[in-house]
């Protein structure tokens, strides 16, 4: 694989012949719970700004919080499908630190009590097993939204004023923390890109949160480090904020192992700071400088009652779990008949999911896995956005192919179809009535063209007469130029067959 190198960044491969680099993902997941974490204020996204908020989600003195028992639940939950220990008892802490859009003043989070811990994920990458294990998931609240305006970038520098929504504050958070991952080397992007999308399908499959990375339902902090090739210590890390797709978690790995590994060759020290991901230019900067976790001054939340499971409860939710995703997987590609390269192409470009449910909607499992792996990928490539952002859903994918096996549409027709839909003009079927698109099968109609171009091609005519059916081809190529593709190239050569035995 070749590498750009951009100013002050090392080519991945130059990286790692002096580096290793350490792994950290801080996945926060809102949960898709109807209420709020302390308060019942709704949760749906999309609503009018301020409009889901009370005294205890804005934080105004007097109120007090209660906790909401089925984020508890789901939080064990994760806790559980992450093989992690569940607490037996543990307390809300207070994270304490001024931010605009988080009207307490404090974060109410988990501190030195998390409710589940010390757990592992077995990642398949490139047909390996990489444990990732996992040091906390904790449950936290949401913080609300600014919206800077009038700037470039929509950042507070540079804007005429800002604007805050809290309609997010207060809803479900949990953290899910890694434990330092070492020894990936130049897998470490797609090491990280795995786990997201493994954590994304298992939380999707607990059902605890729709995972939606581009509204921020899902959200990842990249940890990255990097220490001289075999050495153990840990060097320093920085923290990207806020990677929020697949895509993207990928190309952040890589380019701060780039940008770190410029740094230390260049002698200097790579400084502990947070950094920003730009998806456009897909590189980071500077952010702020790091606190430490003393900075925020963390003290167990007084006004909350601590949190103790009875083991009965997790017992019984640990026994209804669902399969899990690599099981899932596993019983999938036996279901589809898939062979282990083509499922691991499948789970690789994120593409598992769409599958599944374009299969749910009636397509076979090739036809679901060929058009999401060849056409939509080559598009999401394109507009450089994941799969599963693309405007078009499994149903119209399933739709599609419906359209090609009933002869409405060929495999070519077909693609413009899906240039209409992703255009938004409407469903497939939509699309091909306003674009015109379906197959000519009127009989008549490609009769006469047929005619057409037997009495065009007379030498090429005279040869399938003497029984050169390869010649066929020119006949059928001249049919279908006349008909702009949209006609069944195999009732066209039973046509020009018929007519010239
Ligand atoms: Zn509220």
């Amino acid at each position: 694989m070749t590498t750009t190198t951009t100013p002050g960044v090392l080519s991945f491969e130059d990286a790692l012949a002096r580096f290793d680099p350490t792994l950290g993902l801080e996945v926060h997941v809102e949960l898709n719970t109807a209420s709020k974490m302390f308060c019942s204020c709704a949760t749906g996204f999309g609503a009018e700004p301020n409009t889901q908020v009370c005294p205890v989600c804005l934080g105004l003195p007097g109120a007090m919080p209660v906790v909401n028992a089925t984020a508890v639940e789901s939080a064990i939950r994760i806790g559980l499908a992450l093989n992690c220990s569940i607490a037996s008892w543990c307390r809300f802490a207070r994270k304490n630190y001024f931010y605009p859009d988080m009207p307490k003043n404090f974060q109410t989070s988990q501190y030195d009590e998390p409710i589940a811990y010390d757990g592992f994920m077995d990642v398949d990458v490139d047909g390996e097993t990489v444990r990732v294990e996992i040091e906390r998931a904790h449950m936290e609240e949401d913080t609300g939204k600014s919206l800077h305006v009038g700037g470039a970038t929509g950042r507070i520098h540079g804007a005429d004023y800002s604007l805050v929504d809290y309609n997010r504050a207060g809803i479900p958070l949990i953290e899910i923390v890694t434990k330092p991952v070492r020894g990936t080397r130049e897998q470490a992007p797609t090491v990280a890109r795995a786990y997201v999308a493994q954590l994304r399908d298992l939380l999707l499959g607990l059902g605890v949160s729709d995972v939606r990375m581009e509204q921020g339902s899902l959200r990842c902090d990249v940890n990255l480090s990097l220490a001289p090739a075999g050495s153990d210590v840990l060097g320093t890390r920085t923290e990207t904020k806020n990677v929020n797709s697949l895509r993207s978690v990928e190309r952040a790995v890589r380019y701060e192992i780039g940008r770190q590994a410029a740094v230390l060759s260049a002698g200097a020290k790579v400084v502990q700071e947070t950094r920003h991901w730009h998806e456009d230019t897909g590189i980071t900067t500077s952010g702020r400088e790091k606190s430490d976790a003393e900075d925020y001054r963390y003290f167990p939340e007084p006004d909350l009652v601590p949190i103790a499971p009875e083991r009965e409860w997790v017992e019984r939710l640990r026994a209804a779990l669902p399969e899990p995703p690599r099981e899932h997987r596993a019983r999938l590609q036996r279901k589809w008949g898939f062979s282990d390269l083509e499922m691991r192409d499948t789970v690789g470009a994120g593409a598992l999911g769409l599958v599944e449910e374009t299969i749910a909607a009636g397509a076979s499992p090739a036809s679901a896995r060929k058009w999401w792996l060849s056409e939509m990928a080559r598009r999401a490539n394109e507009q450089g956005v994941d799969l599963a952002e693309l405007a078009v859903t499994p149903a119209d994918v399933a739709r599609v192919q419906a359209l090609v096996d009933e002869g409405k549409v060929n495999d070519k027709l077909a693609r413009q179809v899906f240039d209409g839909v992703l255009a938004g003009e409407g469903t497939p079927d939509e699309v091909v009535e306003k674009r015109g698109l379906a197959v000519v099968s009127d009989e008549g109609a490609l009769s006469a063209a047929v005619d057409r171009a037997i009495e065009a091609n007379p030498d090429v005519a005279a040869k399938i007469r003497d029984g050169k059916v390869a010649a066929a081809g020119a006949l059928i190529g001249a049919v279908m130029k006349e008909m702009r593709g949209q006609a069944d190239a195999g009732r066209v050569r039973e046509l020009v067959l018929e007519k010239l035995s």
